[in-house]
């Protein structure tokens, strides 16, 4: 999967989403599609209990976990995305 800059940060707000148990916006169903269909990203049990699927730090709300994932764990979204995310 290729990432464009201009599509980043929403493809990376998207995927934030969905490791927080959430379902994308409807401005951002297309880059949900997007990366729906990578392999990797699809593998994933996604935690239930608002625990931060890359370090396992727990917050109390879902909003605060989706910030959390999009501005902490970047480099893991890239590298899920890429296929090269290690678990
Ligand atoms: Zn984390």
């Amino acid at each position: 999967m290729v990432i464009r800059p201009r599509e980043k940060d929403r493809i990376i707000h998207s995927i934030a989403r969905f490791l927080s148990g959430l379902k994308p916006k409807a401005s951002n169903r297309y880059y949900f599609e997007l990366f729906k269909y990578c392999s990797e990203i699809k593998k994933i049990k996604v935690p239930n209990d608002n625990t931060c699927f890359f370090c396992g730090k727990k917050f109390s709300k879902k909003s605060t976990l989706v910030l959390h994932i999009s501005k902490k764990h970047e480099k893991e979204i890239y590298d899920l995305c890429l296929g090269k995310y290690e678990t």
